[in-house]
């Protein structure tokens, strides 16, 4: 998700109003920029569809109160302001969508947490081009994900990123554009910024989620897809070594949609049919 602010095109929703820009709406004694209460979700538009955007929305009311803040909006509050916000942009823009929410206050009589009756709601778009599918490097991290006794992992919450930065900063230094990044056993959880897959024998396989990662709306949505076109898919523990194996890898997520790794460490790999059939069958899905 690397990119400025303020700098391309943007919209927020806040407090009924629309805003262009990227107006100051948290200020030095606002809770979120001490403590980090805050949570957000990513849906994207492009070629003038909005796939999953429904769940998108969903999910960021169920990390609101994971993460001890109030759901202020309705699930189709947010999808409707959402629909709503397209029209200051081209129809075929390519947008991230990112509501969210924050804790403004100090709880008036809890120690360190945020006051759930000063949370705030905001819904921001920008244009955000889709990347190219032309395959990303990835290495083995040195970092880990932490379990849900050590951090919010129910919760997308921008206090989980800094961590997944360091391994995405690791990563860069090391001459690859992301990384594996394992769970505390040492078993393969995700990307710093995706999910992912690996093939072997024609069979799919994804880490089981373990409360360690995200399990995200296009991993879900690639499953389902991948399994009604007849490929099996396993959902499981899987190891470095399982990856090391691997025909194919890729990976999904919101923001780089189905994208294959054409490298891992020093293995060069190809973009793979399944990885060719899962991003074929997630764009007729959208386009459905
Ligand atoms: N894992 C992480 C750490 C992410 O930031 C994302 C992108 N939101 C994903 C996985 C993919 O989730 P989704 O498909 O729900 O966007």
């Amino acid at each position: 998700m690397g990119h400025a602010a303020a700098d391309p095109k943007t919209w927020t929703w806040i407090d009924g109003t629309w805003l262009e820009g990227n107006p100051p709406l948290i200020g030095p004694r606002s809770h979120a920029f001490w403590l980090g209460t805050s949570v957000f979700d990513g849906a994207r538009a492009f070629e003038g569809v909005t796939p999953d955007l429904d769940r998108h929305c969903a999910r960021v009311n169920r990390s609101a109160l994971a993460l001890g803040l109030a759901a202020t909006m309705r699930d189709e509050e947010i999808l409707e302001l959402a629909r709503d916000g397209l029209r200051f942009f081209d129809r075929d823009a390519a947008l991230y969508i990112r509501p969210s929410y924050w804790g403004e206050r100090d709880h008036p009589d809890l120690v360190i947490g945020a006051d759930p009756a000063s949370t705030r709601f905001a819904l921001t778009l920008w244009e955000a081009p889709m990347i190219p599918p032309n395959g990303i490097s990835v290495m083995v991290s040195r970092f880990r994900r932490p379990t849900l006794e050590c951090m919010p992992t129910d919760a997308k919450a921008g206090c989980l990123y800094p961590n997944n930065a360091r391994s995405a900063r690791e990563a860069r230094a090391a001459g690859f554009d992301n990384a594996l990044v394992l769970d505390l056993l040492g078993n393969v959880a995700e990307l710093a910024s995706a999910n992912v897959f690996m093939v072997e024998n024609g069979i799919a396989y994804t880490p089981a989620p373990n409360g360690c990662f995200l399990a995200g709306i296009t991993r879900a949505r690639v499953i389902d897809l991948l399994r009604k076109a007849g490929t099996t898919v396993v959902e499981k523990t899987l190891s470095v070594e399982d990856f090391r194996r691997a025909d194919e890898m890729f990976s999904t997520g919101n923001y780089t949609k189905v994208m294959p790794i054409v490298r891992f460490e020093d293995r060069v790999l190809e973009p793979g049919p399944v990885w060719r059939l899962a991003r074929r069958l997630y764009w007729d899905f959208a386009h459905a």
